[in-house]
């Protein structure tokens, strides 16, 4: 593993371990009841982050980067990250979402599970299971006069809120006394009011500069039934208001947000002091931070985006293996240490940037080079017939075993995988554009005798290419269909120069090129997928990102591979020579039936 480089995060956390800034805190298990912060046994002086995606669609490298981050943090400080869905928008949540987001945090090598003093806990939390805690803060807040129901429209409200130029003014129910705007609030919770006519706001300054302080709303009416609580609420907490309350709840230490959050700080911090002069709270309490959200090239990180490509069926589903999704990437084939890689080499900074798609990609080659076992695949295949076969072994139908090792070798040695086994015949599948009927300058793989462009009558022989794994060939020719498309190709086999042989050197190759034994070759799909969006910033200048659809994204080609390919298990990874990375399709790909995605060229290509 690199050198994990230090961030501003992580001198924070150093700071407050040893400062103890945590030291004095109680935890007892189950942050939903209240009473648990003052009962609770006393808490090893640790750091507490948490990952709280709302289930509203599946988990995109974006939050990978967040994953990383509160997981990583708290592996590495000897602290715990709690997993907490932030359930509080029943309309946009599901329980499909919610398996997905768990699937994605284990696959990519997390888990929320913490082992202290003998004891294993489990921090899997839903901000729905604190709503009872969260109301009667919001009684408390009434009652200590720090919130009033406003019965304004929606557009009075956003009139009087002015803007970054121009205090807001007071809402006239600003003024109601405690008594009246507990009644209103127990009305609202008891559905006395219908949707939308009345909210719960802090009162804190129409007047202050920072907008999120104009007195926000904390909670609203909405008949919606919610994927957990059911119908049991016709009210929601805001998110503003929802999320510090979750965090103090579960005595998070380290509150990691994206920059976007910076303005909230400030309320972030009012509403914990207020609740904790009331005693609802105990301090310390938790503190925010912000980093810059990830920004990828070619691809879009938001959630709601991302489901309109799927719902409007421009992709196939959530797990498309084009889209930036972690079931996406998965099912493309990248591997979730590429991934924590790629979150370990971006890190953590305070500015916001864009991160060019070729350094995941990067990650991908950087892990996978040393560990996929090679493979030889023909993606768009042209047969190659070796004339002189049947005359060098007396029978057409003749095979020869060749072998080459699963590794490259390295400096420590060889691969512990078994070699390569396949066989050599009569005719073979090459790459169609391993074959110039006119060689273009330069060109040095097969092309057949050309005529001396001085003297008509004279030809130059055609080129000698070596099989890779086999023998020096030398082509002699061509074969054609009416309209002048390549159907084959001929070659003779000079004997004496197979691979490892010692007659191996004594004649020349101007190249090595990949093929396959028609004896022997399996049949498969192959997956070619390209950028889903043809510009890096598919939503530059408030473009629609629908119009930088890439029409192209995915080619499927009937290959022939290697016969080793026949045992690939779903997810197994190779390198297909010359060609790139390749996945067996966790999805479709079976015995008999071998489908294939590739994850990546060998060579980064995205900057072209
Ligand atoms: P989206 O807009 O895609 O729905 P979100 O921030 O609304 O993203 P959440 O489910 O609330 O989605 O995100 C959970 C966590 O992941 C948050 O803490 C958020 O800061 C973090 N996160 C989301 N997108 C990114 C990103 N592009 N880079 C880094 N962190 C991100
Ligand atoms: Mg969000
Ligand atoms: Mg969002």
């Amino acid at each position: 593993p690199e050198a994990k480089p230090s961030n501003f995060l992580r001198q924070i956390i150093e700071h407050d371990l040893q400062a103890g800034t945590y030291a004095s805190r109680r935890w007892g298990g189950s942050p939903g009841d209240a009473a648990h912060h003052a009962a609770g046994v006393p808490d090893p002086a640790r750091i507490r982050t948490r990952f709280p995606p709302e289930p509203n669609g599946y988990l995109h490298i974006g939050h990978a980067k967040s994953i990383c981050l509160n997981f990583g943090l708290a592996r590495d400080y000897g602290g715990v990250c709690h997993l907490r869905f932030d359930d509080t928008n029943p309309e946009k949540e599901e329980q499909e979402y919610v398996d997905a987001i768990d699937a994605a945090v284990r696959w990519l090598g997390f888990d929320w599970q913490s082992h202290c003093a003998g004891r294993i806990e489990e921090h899997r939390y839903f901000a729905s299971d604190y709503f009872d805690f969260m109301y009667r803060a919001a009684e408390y807040l009434v009652q200590a006069g720090h919130a009033y129901v406003d019965e304004q429209s929606a557009e009075a409200m956003r009139a009087h809120r002015g803007d970054f130029n121009r205090p807001g003014t007071n809402s006239p129910y600003r003024s109601r006394n405690p008594a009246d705007n507990l009644e209103r609030l127990r009305q609202m919770r008891a559905g006395l009011h219908p949707d939308g006519s009345m909210v719960l706001r802090a009162k804190i300054d129409m007047a202050s500069p920072n907008l999120n302080l104009r007195d926000p709303a904390l909670y609203r009416i909405r008949r919606a039934t919610h994927h957990r609580s059911g119908d049991a609420w016709c009210i929601y907490p805001m998110y503003t208001y929802a999320h510090p309350i979750e965090d103090a709840l579960e005595q998070i230490t380290h509150s990691i947000c994206t920059l976007e959050f910076e303005d909230q700080r400030p309320f972030y911090d009012w509403l914990l002091e207020r609740l904790a002069e009331g005693g609802l709270l105990q301090h310390p309490l938790p503190r925010q931070y912000e980093f810059a959200r990830l920004n990828l090239t070619y691809v879009l990180t938001s959630k709601r985006k991302l489901a309109q490509l799927v719902n409007e069926g421009r992709v196939r589903g959530w797990d498309d293996p084009r889209l930036p999704t972690l079931a996406g990437l998965r099912r493309r084939g990248y591997t979730p240490s590429a991934i924590r890689l790629f979150a370990e080499r971006i890190g953590a900074s305070k500015s916001d940037s864009w991160i060019d798609y070729a350094s995941l990609e990067g990650c991908l080659r950087d892990d996978l080079e040393h560990s996929a076992p090679r493979a030889m695949a023909v993606l768009d295949p042209l047969k190659l017939v070796l004339s002189n076969w049947a005359e060098l072994h007396g029978n057409p139908e003749h095979t020869e075993s060749c072998t080459l090792p699963a590794l490259p070798h390295t400096p420590e040695g060889q691969s512990a995988l078994a070699p390569r086994q396949f066989l050599l015949g009569r005719e073979l599948w090459i790459e169609r554009d391993d074959f110039a009927p006119v060689p273009p300058k330069g060109y040095k793989r097969l092309h057949p005798p050309q005529p001396d462009p001085i003297d008509p009558t004279q030809c130059s022989p055609g080129s000698r290419v070596r099989l890779k794994g086999a023998y020096v060939i030398e082509c002699t020719g061509f074969e054609t269909d009416a309209s002048g498309h390549v159907t084959a190709v001929h070659a003779v086999l000079l004997p004496g120069t197979k691979s490892g042989s010692p007659g191996a050197d004594s004649v020349k190759a101007k190249a090595a090129i990949t093929w396959v034994a028609a004896a022997d070759a399996v049949a498969a799909e192959v997956r070619l997928y390209e950028r889903l969006f043809n510009s890096a910033q598919p939503e530059a200048g408030g473009a629609d990102f629908l119009q930088a659809l890439n029409p192209d994204s995915l080619q499927v080609r009937q290959a022939w591979l290697e016969p080793t390919l026949a045992q690939a298990q779903p997810e197994q990874r190779f390198q297909f020579e010359r060609h790139g990375y390749f996945v067996a399709d966790r999805h479709d790909h079976r015995p008999g039936q071998l489908v294939f995605n590739r994850i990546a060229a060998l060579k980064d290509s995205w900057g072209k």
